[in-house]
């Protein structure tokens, strides 16, 4: 049966004031990614649809699958998916332990849905079995704290790292672009949690909107409180906006940052990602900023304030932008 027909059918397991939650039936848990870029061949993500609801995210499209086209669904209408620890188990051991399963790929497994249904701890839960396993997970959440003693005992056997995305550290700026996602400061005080914990722990500052948080100011101080987290790394990224995005971050910057739209909707009207000299120059600061802090390089891909005072980097008077590394953003 189709995912549309999956979805239209599904039982709804709570509403409140604004989402629905729904469950999903799934075949499998655990999907292939084809994309070479990619450092990674399998995913698990364990809910469709995020209430984080951050302007620019590119998983949208996923419920255009089910035929969801409202992008607004996206955010409202929740789908866990359904789990047996048996069956997830045998889909594991069908996985090479050369190869990396990825949680979080394309919606956030430690969003609100997560205290309600615990898939994500579920899943760990069976991880926690395994031995000599390549694990990641990626998410905005502080919630990934909760976890920090059983991903060690994961740790203990297994190979485990998480990817904290962390864009700013201007409360109102991340209020505006991920509106329901935890503060700053509770991302950056779950990488010390995690790090407490023996837990290896990069700070993803993805996407790196154009003028809006690539100053040197903002990415210094992102990179700097990575540091005094004690992350193991740090990357960042320069935005890029697939169709379903384009719809909702362009319109979101025409109204909050209409000083920017005419060279937003220049660069991205035709375009996902941004070429030339953009992301080069982004690099190059970043890797300054790394070695300044004593991090290091993710080796995958990859504000104002718009108000801060500094310069940011430029980009539209040199026009261009590249298509970016690997990037994984949540
Ligand atoms: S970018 Fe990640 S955290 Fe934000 S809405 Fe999309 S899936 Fe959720």
């Amino acid at each position: 049966m189709g995912i549309a027909r999956l979805a239209e059918r599904s039982p709804v397991l709570e509403s409140k004031r604004r989402v629905e939650y729904l469950e999903i039936e799934s075949r499998s848990l655990i999907g292939k990614c084809s994309s070479l870029r990619m450092p990674f061949r399998f995913t698990i993500n364990p809910y469709r649809g995020c209430e984080f609801g951050c302007r620019y995210c590119y998983a949208r499209y996923a419920h255009e699958f089910m035929e969801l086209r409202d992008p607004v669904l996206f955010e409202t209408r929740i789908f866990a998916k359904q789990f047996n620890a048996a069956a997830f188990r045998a889909e594991i051991a069908r996985v090479p332990q050369t190869e990396s399963i990825w949680i979080g790929t394309a919606t956030d497994p430690y969003q609100p849905a997560e205290r309600r249904y615990n898939l994500t701890r579920r899943i760990l839960e069976v991880f926690a079995r395994e031995r000599g396993r390549r694990i990641g997970i990626t998410t905005k959440s502080d919630l990934v704290a909760r976890d920090a003693g059983l991903i060690a005992r994961i740790a203990a056997a297994n190979s485990i790292h998480i990817n904290l995305t962390v864009t700013t550290l201007d409360e109102r700026l991340a209020r505006l672009i991920e509106p329901l996602a935890p503060r700053p400061s509770l991302r950056l005080k779950a990488v010390e949690t995690l790090t407490a914990a023996g837990i290896r722990c990069t700070v993803l500052a993805h996407p790196v909107m154009p003028l809006i948080n690539d100053s040197e100011k903002s990415l210094d101080g992102l990179c700097s409180a990575a540091a005094r987290a004690g992350a193991f790394s740090f990357s960042a990224a320069p935005l890029f906006l697939k169709p379903c995005s384009k719809q909702v971050f362009l319109p979101f910057i025409d109204r909050h940052f209409p000083q920017l739209s005419r060279r937003y909707h220049e660069r991205y009207d035709r375009q996902d990602f941004l070429k030339g000299e953009y992301p080069a120059r982004l690099r190059e600061r970043v890797a300054k900023l790394i070695a300044k802090h004593g991090l290091n390089q993710r080796d995958i891909g990859g504000l104002p304030d718009p108000w801060p005072d500094t310069p940011q980097l430029e980009l539209f008077q040199r026009g261009n932008f590249s298509r970016p590394g690997n990037v994984i953003s949540c």
